[in-house]
């Protein structure tokens, strides 16, 4: 049902003529999904100053049974920040840095900061706050929160969920639940920051964190590396781990077709080795202590890898621009997927000693059923998180090829299940994955996540509709 002119009028005051609108046309832009597979509807749209904003607007929501979806960047890919009626908080007017606390490395950050201003402020102070992810310039620390979102660091930092020490977040009720304490040891009851990490807006609205700050690395390496199997570069990532500890950052893989797509169609990438490989690996390490000998060790190893042909060929970035250059191969693989037309996607996850094998019996199964299905099934390898997309055959109408959606999406889940992994890794559930959240996780688990929601959030308003069917 619309809202009424008196509970627009209502909102209006809360929050002014700047974070107010029932424009349906300045409304528009948010109400499309990052990659356009859900549209959505809201009667007005808001844009909180404040916590007390917020607060005033949630109280309100809840006592006429207004549903609300908050939204940060929306930059999501599961439909999460998408309304379907009632009242949209996008919270990009809350973005105000609080504090920099040197000596705790901690950093006090309303909801709507983008996380790429995030990363130069604690640059200033020699710092690094390490989330990185393609998505930065637009996505806000609040969306990030509330996806546990993950990325490229994962494997020496952790995702979001590591990174967090406190929240400020607004009840549905409109209660503030001030929970800023900046401590590595709290132990006092049940844990409820993490309740709140990776909740997509459907219990509450985080309006504040302390984030961890780490020291900038003082030397990094970046190396490319061409093998002949996913299989040789788990192996290579094990002599990586076992060198390098917690100095490894990230290792990324991907195959020779997401390469070549690139290389087709986003201009001013090259093919960094001699010859082409089946798959590669970009690998970085990095140190924010001095004179460790990080890059003799390096090559020391690369050496062993290639010797025992573990490793094909690799490459030590030379440069920044050489550096750049390597991630943007990474970096672009979904953008130039998108250009060679219909894609199939999945973010799934499994244990890192099962990658291979999962790689080569998913890849056996979708071929089955579509022989010139074009895998390109690349990501973060170091944290088991593998973003399995399947493009659509040469000659083949797109159309027709997403047509063929669930019983892809059926296989890669199943596949995922079978080696014990998650059919949803960084990205989430939002509108998305809902079925897979009734068909993967049972019983108690589903159960559990019910009675949360029952209790923070009685009148169901917070993001109707998704993560888990009530
Ligand atoms: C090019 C590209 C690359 C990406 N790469 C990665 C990657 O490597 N790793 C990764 O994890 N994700 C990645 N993503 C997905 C996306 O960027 C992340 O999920 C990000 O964390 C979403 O942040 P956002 O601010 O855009 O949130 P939104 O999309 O606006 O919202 C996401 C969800 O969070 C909820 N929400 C937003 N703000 C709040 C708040 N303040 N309080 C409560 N709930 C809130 C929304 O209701 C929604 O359910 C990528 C996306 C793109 C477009």
């Amino acid at each position: 049902m619309p809202l009424s002119a008196a509970i627009l009028e209502t909102l209006y005051n809360i929050v002014g003529d700047i974070g107010f609108t029932t424009d349906q046309q300045a409304i528009a832009p948010y109400l499309v999904e990052s990659r356009g597979r859900f549209h959505g509807y809201c009667d007005a749209l808001i844009k909180p100053k404040s916590t007390q904003e917020v607060a005033d607007v949630l109280a309100l929501c809840n006592d006429e049974n207004i549903p609300v979806v908050p939204q940060g960047g929306n930059t999501g890919h599961c439909g999460g920040a998408v309304p379907d009626g009632g009242v949209l908080i996008n919270l990009s007017r809350l973005n105000q840095v609080r504090a920099l606390d040197p000596l705790n490395a901690t950093m006090t950050v309303e909801a709507g900061c983008i996380l790429q201003n995030i990363q130069t402020a604690a640059q200033k102070h020699n710092y690094i706050f390490p989330l990185t992810l393609a998505a930065q310039g637009s996505c806000q620390i609040g969306g990030n929160i509330a996806t546990n979102a993950g990325g490229v660091q994962v494997l020496k930092y952790g995702n979001m969920r590591d990174l967090v020490l406190g929240l400020e977040v607004v009840l549905a009720d409109g209660r503030i639940w001030d929970g800023l304490r900046g401590l590595r040891k709290d132990n006092t009851g049940y844990d409820l920051p993490h309740l709140f990490i990776g909740s997509e807006g459907t219990l509450g609205i985080v309006t504040a964190a302390i984030l961890k700050l780490f020291p900038q690395p003082k030397e990094s390496i970046t190396v490319f590396v061409g093998a002949q199997s996913p299989a040789d570069l788990m192996d290579g990532f094990a002599h990586f781990r076992d060198d390098f500890a917690d100095d490894l950052s990230a290792f990324e893989i991907m195959p020779r077709f997401a390469l070549d797509l690139v290389l087709k169609h986003v201009w001013g990438n090259r093919d960094p080795l001699s010859r082409p490989y089946p798959w590669y690996g970009l690998i970085e390490i990095g140190t924010a202590r001095t004179h460790t000998g990080l890059r003799e060790s390096c090559e020391k190893l690369l050496e062993l890898l290639l010797s025992r042909e573990i490793f094909s060929d690799a490459l030590i970035a030379e440069s920044l621009i050489q550096v750049k250059n390597l991630w943007a191969l990474r970096e672009n693989i979904s953008d130039a997927q998108k250009q060679e037309g219909g894609s199939i996607k999945h973010d799934v996850s499994v244990p890192v000693s099962k990658i291979s094998a999962f790689l080569d019996e998913t890849s056996h199964m979708i071929t089955n059923i579509m022989p010139n299905a074009r895998i390109c099934a690349f990501g973060h390898a170091g944290d088991g998180n593998i973003h399995f997309n399947v493009s659509q055959p040469t000659g083949m109408e797109k159309e027709f090829f997403l047509t063929h959606w669930n019983e892809l999406n059926e296989i890669v889940h199943e596949m995922a299940a079978k080696y014990e992994g998650s059919f949803s890794a960084e990205h989430g559930i939002g509108l998305l994955k809902t079925e897979e959240m009734e068909l993967y996780r049972h019983g108690p688990e589903l159960d559990m996540m019910r009675a949360i929601k029952k209790a923070l959030d009685p009148n169901g308003i917070m993001n109707p509709g998704k993560i888990i069917k009530i």
